[in-house]
């Protein structure tokens, strides 16, 4: 498991490409705009490291055993979702605002739940695909962006009926390595200090909206991925020092962003469903006709 340190650092293997205000943010471990969000995010690796929080900011893996950080463990019991909320009242009372992963943790989990209930209904392999990928983002303790919600265009209309068709994230070529996608996602979370970004359509989709069902995960600086990190509360302020901005280590807010897929190409091995669509998920007989998007809300009740 990282520390809040290591975390910083390990940012520095990426290379996403972000603009903040028309410019281009060359490093996210060094940019002032960005430190606030960077501070909150580390510090939930930092407490996973401290025995008197031990118990709510670790888990053990139900795959490999290990000790991993609980921001990367999916849920095996009533105890662990009454920790998840502990943990989260944790992390605001330390840097009160958002520390930004809870929308990849609860991503993760929707995922291991759909692809089990995919593979059960149509005999393909996502579960495994993604139980593989689970574990690289436990070994690496890797911070995970959830990003769902579309840009959309006109809220009345499904997706395919859009006048135009890249309102919502969707499939533009299938190859035999895998498949390049197309679209945007708005204000998501932490995306631009995060290590991956893990996709998931925002809505239910019908017949027609095939190519638009899609679920995947990219490195944040995969080829084609664009970032335009958004206003903040204060934001100018952060260049003029610590002086009268509010929480000026933790930022208020988590920063969101949005992330243009400009035909990304994502190999097989991270596509965790595609063109599966009317799909009833196993949590229905708990929640009522829940799509996707709302398996991740039904987890959430910490910050
Ligand atoms: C601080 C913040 C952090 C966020 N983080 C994430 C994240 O990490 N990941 C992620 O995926 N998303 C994230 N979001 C996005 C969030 O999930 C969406 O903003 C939210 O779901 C609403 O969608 P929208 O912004 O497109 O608003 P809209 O859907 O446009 O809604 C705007 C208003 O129009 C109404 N409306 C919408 N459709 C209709 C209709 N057909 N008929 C009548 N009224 C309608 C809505 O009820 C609402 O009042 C974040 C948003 C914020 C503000």
């Amino acid at each position: 498991m990282m520390n809040g340190k290591e975390y910083i650092e390990s940012l520095r293997r990426y290379k996403p490409t972000i603009y903040f205000m028309g410019k281009k943010i060359e490093s996210v471990a060094d940019s002032p705009i960005l430190a606030p969000h960077v501070n909150a995010a580390a510090m939930t690796y930092e407490l996973a490291h401290d025995p008197k929080y031990e118990a709510v900011m670790t888990a053990t893996s139900h795959l490999t055993g290990e000790k991993i950080n609980r921001f990367t463990h999916i849920h095996q019991s009533t105890e662990d979702l009454v920790k998840k909320v502990r943990m989260m009242r944790l992390l605001g009372r330390k840097t009160g605002s958002c520390f930004q992963r809870c929308v990849g943790l609860d991503a993760l989990c929707a995922l291991y739940i759909s692809t089990y209930d995919i593979d059960q209904k149509y005999g393909t392999d996502y579960h495994e695909r993604f139980k593989e990928y689970l574990i690289y983002v436990q070994k690496n303790d890797l911070m995970a962006a959830g990003a769902m919600t579309d840009v959309k265009g006109d809220r009345s209309l499904r997706p395919h009926q859009q006048a135009d068709p890249d309102m919502y994230v969707r499939v533009v070529e299938k190859r035999e390595d895998g498949i390049v996608v197309r679209g945007a996602k708005a204000h998501i979370t932490g995306a631009v200090n995060s290590h991956e970004i893990v996709v998931l359509p925002t809505r239910a989709m019908g017949e027609k909206d095939k190519d638009y069902a899609v679920a995947f995960a990219v490195p944040v600086d995969a080829e084609g991925v664009v970032m335009i990190f958004g206003r903040q509360t204060n934001d100018m302020r952060r260049l003029d020092g610590d002086i009268d901005c509010g929480n000026a280590k933790y930022g208020t807010v988590g920063g969101e962003a949005l992330i243009i897929f400009n035909d990304v190409f994502v190999p097989w091995e991270r596509v965790f469903h595609v063109r599966r669509v009317r799909f009833r998920f196993r949590a229905r007989r708990n929640f009522r006709h829940l799509p996707q998007a709302e398996l991740w809300r039904v987890q959430g009740g910490g910050c």
